[in-house]
Protein backbone atom coordinates (compact mmCIF):
# COMPACT_ATOMS: atom_id res chain seq x y z
CA UNK A 1 0.00 0.00 0.00
CA UNK A 2 1.11 3.17 -0.90
CA UNK A 3 1.53 5.50 2.73
CA UNK A 4 3.14 8.63 3.98
CA UNK A 5 4.89 9.29 7.30
CA UNK A 6 5.99 11.80 9.34
CA UNK A 7 9.64 11.62 9.78
CA UNK A 8 11.90 14.03 12.60
CA UNK A 9 15.61 14.31 12.54
CA UNK A 10 15.81 14.80 16.29
CA UNK A 11 18.71 17.33 17.66
CA UNK A 12 21.24 14.56 17.86
CA UNK A 13 20.83 13.38 14.56
CA UNK A 14 21.53 17.60 13.12
CA UNK A 15 24.06 18.13 15.78
CA UNK A 16 26.44 14.78 14.64
CA UNK A 17 25.97 16.00 11.43
CA UNK A 18 23.81 13.00 9.82
CA UNK A 19 20.65 14.39 8.17
CA UNK A 20 22.39 13.73 4.64
CA UNK A 21 23.51 10.00 5.49
CA UNK A 22 19.89 9.37 7.00
CA UNK A 23 17.67 11.04 4.36
CA UNK A 24 19.86 8.71 1.94
CA UNK A 25 19.19 5.58 3.80
CA UNK A 26 15.28 6.67 3.35
CA UNK A 27 15.67 6.86 -0.30
CA UNK A 28 17.90 3.97 -0.92
CA UNK A 29 15.16 2.03 0.68
CA UNK A 30 12.69 3.45 -1.88
CA UNK A 31 10.78 6.08 -0.02
CA UNK A 32 10.46 9.73 -1.62
CA UNK A 33 10.83 12.84 0.02
CA UNK A 34 7.06 14.74 -0.19
CA UNK A 35 7.75 17.38 1.93
CA UNK A 36 10.98 18.81 4.25
CA UNK A 37 11.32 21.74 6.28
CA UNK A 38 13.50 22.86 9.51
CA UNK A 39 12.22 24.05 12.46
CA UNK A 40 12.83 25.13 15.95
CA UNK A 41 10.18 22.95 18.11
CA UNK A 42 8.09 24.50 20.86
CA UNK A 43 6.92 22.99 23.99
CA UNK A 44 3.26 23.48 23.10
CA UNK A 45 3.94 21.44 19.45
CA UNK A 46 6.01 18.38 21.81
CA UNK A 47 3.15 18.13 24.53
CA UNK A 48 0.79 17.50 21.54
CA UNK A 49 2.97 15.38 19.55
CA UNK A 50 4.15 13.12 22.65
CA UNK A 51 0.70 13.76 25.00
CA UNK A 52 1.34 9.82 26.03
CA UNK A 53 3.98 10.93 27.73
CA UNK A 54 3.78 13.85 29.32
CA UNK A 55 2.98 11.99 32.68
CA UNK A 56 6.33 10.05 32.66
CA UNK A 57 9.07 11.40 34.07
CA UNK A 58 11.50 11.39 31.51
CA UNK A 59 8.82 13.53 29.77
CA UNK A 60 11.07 17.04 31.01
CA UNK A 61 14.00 15.53 29.56
CA UNK A 62 12.59 14.77 26.30
CA UNK A 63 10.76 18.34 25.80
CA UNK A 64 14.80 19.41 26.47
CA UNK A 65 16.29 17.57 24.37
CA UNK A 66 14.26 17.87 21.05
CA UNK A 67 13.90 21.89 21.71
CA UNK A 68 18.36 21.67 21.87
CA UNK A 69 18.47 22.61 17.81
CA UNK A 70 16.01 22.84 14.83
CA UNK A 71 15.16 19.87 13.53
CA UNK A 72 14.48 18.68 10.17
CA UNK A 73 10.95 17.34 10.03
CA UNK A 74 10.49 15.39 6.32
CA UNK A 75 7.13 13.80 4.94
CA UNK A 76 8.08 10.35 3.27
CA UNK A 77 5.91 8.30 0.67
CA UNK A 78 6.00 5.22 -0.77
CA UNK A 79 4.82 1.18 -0.68
CA UNK A 80 4.99 0.56 3.18
CA UNK A 81 6.57 3.58 4.02
CA UNK A 82 5.57 3.75 7.56
CA UNK A 83 6.89 -0.02 8.07
CA UNK A 84 9.66 0.67 5.94
CA UNK A 85 10.91 3.48 8.07
CA UNK A 86 9.96 2.11 11.26
CA UNK A 87 12.21 -1.29 10.31
CA UNK A 88 14.94 1.54 8.92
CA UNK A 89 15.21 3.48 12.53
CA UNK A 90 15.38 0.26 14.57
CA UNK A 91 13.93 -0.31 18.26
CA UNK A 92 13.44 2.82 20.42
CA UNK A 93 16.28 2.08 23.06
CA UNK A 94 19.59 2.81 20.48
CA UNK A 95 21.45 0.96 22.80
CA UNK A 96 19.83 -2.42 21.68
CA UNK A 97 19.25 -1.87 18.57
CA UNK A 98 21.14 -3.72 16.01
CA UNK A 99 24.47 -2.37 14.02
CA UNK A 100 22.60 -1.29 10.33
CA UNK A 101 20.04 0.46 11.61
CA UNK A 102 19.88 3.86 11.80
CA UNK A 103 19.48 4.06 15.39
CA UNK A 104 21.56 0.58 16.35
CA UNK A 105 24.69 2.74 13.91
CA UNK A 106 24.18 5.89 15.45
CA UNK A 107 21.83 6.52 18.04
CA UNK A 108 23.09 6.67 21.93
CA UNK A 109 19.87 4.80 24.49
CA UNK A 110 16.31 5.12 24.70
CA UNK A 111 16.06 9.24 24.61
CA UNK A 112 18.69 10.15 22.38
CA UNK A 113 17.39 7.98 19.41
CA UNK A 114 18.22 9.76 15.93
CA UNK A 115 15.03 10.16 14.52
CA UNK A 116 11.02 9.68 14.60
CA UNK A 117 9.03 8.11 12.99
CA UNK A 118 5.09 7.70 12.53
CA UNK A 119 3.67 4.42 13.99
CA UNK A 120 0.25 3.78 12.66
CA UNK A 121 -1.64 4.64 9.65
CA UNK A 122 -3.97 7.14 11.86
CA UNK A 123 -1.31 8.56 13.45
CA UNK A 124 0.94 9.11 10.39
CA UNK A 125 -2.35 11.13 8.99
CA UNK A 126 -2.31 13.46 12.60
CA UNK A 127 1.36 14.05 12.72
CA UNK A 128 1.38 15.24 8.86
CA UNK A 129 -1.56 17.61 10.23
CA UNK A 130 0.01 18.94 13.12
CA UNK A 131 3.56 19.57 11.00
CA UNK A 132 2.51 20.50 7.85
CA UNK A 133 0.09 22.62 5.63
CA UNK A 134 -1.18 21.34 2.80
CA UNK A 135 0.59 24.08 0.83
CA UNK A 136 3.63 22.66 1.97
CA UNK A 137 3.11 19.13 0.78
CA UNK A 138 4.61 18.28 -2.92
CA UNK A 139 3.17 14.87 -4.36
P1 LIG B 1 9.43 5.67 19.26
O1 LIG B 1 10.10 7.01 19.03
O2 LIG B 1 10.35 4.51 18.91
O3 LIG B 1 8.07 5.56 18.58
P2 LIG B 1 8.08 6.04 21.85
O4 LIG B 1 6.88 6.54 21.12
O5 LIG B 1 7.90 4.99 22.89
O6 LIG B 1 9.21 5.51 20.84
O7 LIG B 1 8.80 7.27 22.58
C1 LIG B 1 8.90 8.52 21.98
C2 LIG B 1 10.26 9.12 22.27
O8 LIG B 1 10.36 9.44 23.67
C3 LIG B 1 11.44 8.19 22.01
O9 LIG B 1 11.81 8.17 20.65
C4 LIG B 1 12.52 8.78 22.90
O10 LIG B 1 13.16 9.91 22.32
C5 LIG B 1 11.69 9.23 24.12
N1 LIG B 1 11.67 8.18 25.15
C6 LIG B 1 10.93 7.03 25.13
N2 LIG B 1 11.16 6.28 26.23
C7 LIG B 1 12.09 6.96 26.96
C8 LIG B 1 12.74 6.73 28.22
N3 LIG B 1 12.47 5.64 28.96
N4 LIG B 1 13.62 7.66 28.66
C9 LIG B 1 13.88 8.77 27.93
N5 LIG B 1 13.29 9.06 26.75
C10 LIG B 1 12.42 8.19 26.26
Amino acid sequence: MIERTLVILKPDCMQKNLAGTVMEKFAKAGLSLVACKMIRLQESLLREHYDFLTDKPFFPSIVSYMMECPVLVLILGGENAIAVTRDLLGPTDSSIAPKGTIRGDFGQDKSRNIAHASDSPETAVKEIARFFTKSEVFE
